[in-house]
């Protein structure tokens, strides 16, 4: 089999955290190539055109706070950066009403002061279900409180609730969402142009050796083999736990741990376009509801001539939505109809669009969450193999900002950090 040219470092994967290791270590003198399975950059960034008049985004969409690597970097490019001002509705016993009004109620404000309070639970490990379950508030606001576990990227059964207080009490990005007007792919184009044609796609990486003490081999679907110095995966923890890509050796049983407990679920967006606004001008989330536990404006306060509800399902909830196949959106319409009244949805609706991202070819998931006993797990998923294999990518965020754009983007410098201090160990 054909041997190419040795390469310095590869990194494996094309999202974010792939191409911003080798955008940094390519500007500190390596010579970096980018192995991508697919047939795109991006990841889990991915704009549709011509499903609206602006570009609508099928996976990440918001900046999640300013103190970040991504605010930062939509700020290098001047983009015009659109604070999310909205407000938030529930679905309370058969009425719409804006958060404020619900709270009202004893046992909505209790569920609303978990939800805002979550992080800051120490006691021992228990599912944030088995956790609300007890509570005397859980059986009337059941409905609400499922909108908790799908900002998570699952269902509250799945998620440990001290695992998950410790990771969110070291957020740092502040608590304000905000948009681009522009593609989130454009804020990668300095990456990409950087690196160039040493970005390669349909390169599905199938082994890692490390058996040889000089370099590491890398061995892909249709056997062709590379070798590098070093070696950063940041392919998705759905990718490792389906052991798409095997190791020789094979992994540490402590990284075989963090990879199997760690929790990453099916994940689905629904796009819902409609000949007029039926809700609230300023309606941001819109959640209780029970079919679809969260849904939001699209362009939240704008007198943009799109009209768009997204339809967010996580965990069990994407389940089921994808167990009813083609009746699916035909049942969300459904749901809102219902909440407006008069067969308004239905009756508005133009076009639809669904994302699911577990049938997504190299993703196969939404974004990683903090499962039940997996505390510490991810700094155990981040830590290098030997000195010449070195793991990126969300889910390898143990710094409180996994599953998020700049949390990939901070597992980036961390990755590139490390060879640096690979070479320089004094450093
Ligand atoms: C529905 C949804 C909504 C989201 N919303 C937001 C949001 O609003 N804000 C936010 O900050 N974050 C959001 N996120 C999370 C965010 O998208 C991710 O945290 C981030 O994109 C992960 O980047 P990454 O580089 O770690 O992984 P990825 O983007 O998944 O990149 C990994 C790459 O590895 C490639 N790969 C896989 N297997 C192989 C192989 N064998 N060989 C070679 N390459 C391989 C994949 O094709 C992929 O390109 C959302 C995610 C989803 C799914």
């Amino acid at each position: 089999m054909a041997e190419n040219k040795a390469t310095e470092v590869i990194v494996i994967g094309a999202g974010i955290a792939g191409l911003y290791t080798a955008y940094l270590l390519i500007n500190e003198g390596y010579k970096v190539s980018v192995l991508e399975a697919g047939s795109t950059y991006g990841g889990r960034i991915k704009s549709l055109t011509g499903f609206a008049q602006t570009p609508i985004e099928l996976g990440a969409e918001f900046i999640q706070g300013k103190k970040s690597l991504l605010y930062d970097l939509a700020e290098y490019f001047d983009e015009e950066i659109v604070t999310i001002k909205g407000k938030n509705f529930v679905w309370w016993q058969g009425k719409l009403l804006s958060e404020f009004e619900a709270a009202k109620n004893d046992a909505v404000a209790k569920a609303f002061d978990f939800m805002e309070n979550a992080w800051q639970y120490r006691d021992e490990e228990i599912s944030v279900e088995d956790f609300l379950a007890k509570q005397p508030y859980y059986e009337p606001t059941k409905d609400i409180l499922a909108v908790f576990g799908m900002e998570y990227g699952t269902s509250n059964e799945k998620i440990g609730l001290k695992s998950l207080a410790k990771n969110d009490a070291l957020w740092q990005a502040g608590s304000r969402n905000y948009k681009l007007k522009v593609p989130m792919l454009n804020l990668l184009r300095e990456f990409i142009e950087c690196i160039g044609k040493n970005l390669h796609f349909n390169h599905i990486v199938k082994n890692i050796d490390s058996t040889n003490d000089e370099f590491v081999s890398i061995e892909l679907e249709n056997g062709k083999k590379f070798k590098s110095q070093y070696i950063v995966c940041t392919v998705p923890l759905s990718i490792l736990k389906k052991k798409y890509i095997t190791f020789t050796p094979n992994l540490p049983k402590e990284k075989i741990t963090a990879i199997d407990t760690l929790g990453i679920d099916s994940g689905i967006k629904v796009f819902l376009k409609f000949k007029r606004k039926f809700w609230h001008e300023t309606l941001w989330e819109l959640y209780g509801t029970s079919f679809c536990p969260l849904y939001y404006q699209m362009f939240p306060g704008s007198n943009s001539d799109d009209h768009i509800l997204v339809g967010y399902f996580m965990g069990k909830f994407a389940e089921s939505f994808r167990n009813k196949s083609n009746l699916a959106v035909k049942e969300l319409v459904i749901e809102l109809d219902s909440i407006f009244g008069n067969k308004v949805a239905s009756e508005n609706l133009i076009d639809s669009f669904v994302m699911d991202w577990k049938k997504e070819k190299f993703i196969e998931g939404a974004y990683s969450f903090d499962s039940l006993k997996s505390e510490g797990m991810r700094e155990i998923l981040a830590k290098p193999i030997g000195k010449r294999i070195f793991f990126g990518g969300e889910a390898t965020n143990f710094n409180g900002h996994a599953a998020t754009l700049h949390g990939a983007m901070e597992t980036a410098e961390r990755c590139s950090q490390e060879i640096k201090n690979t070479l320089n160990p004094s450093i």
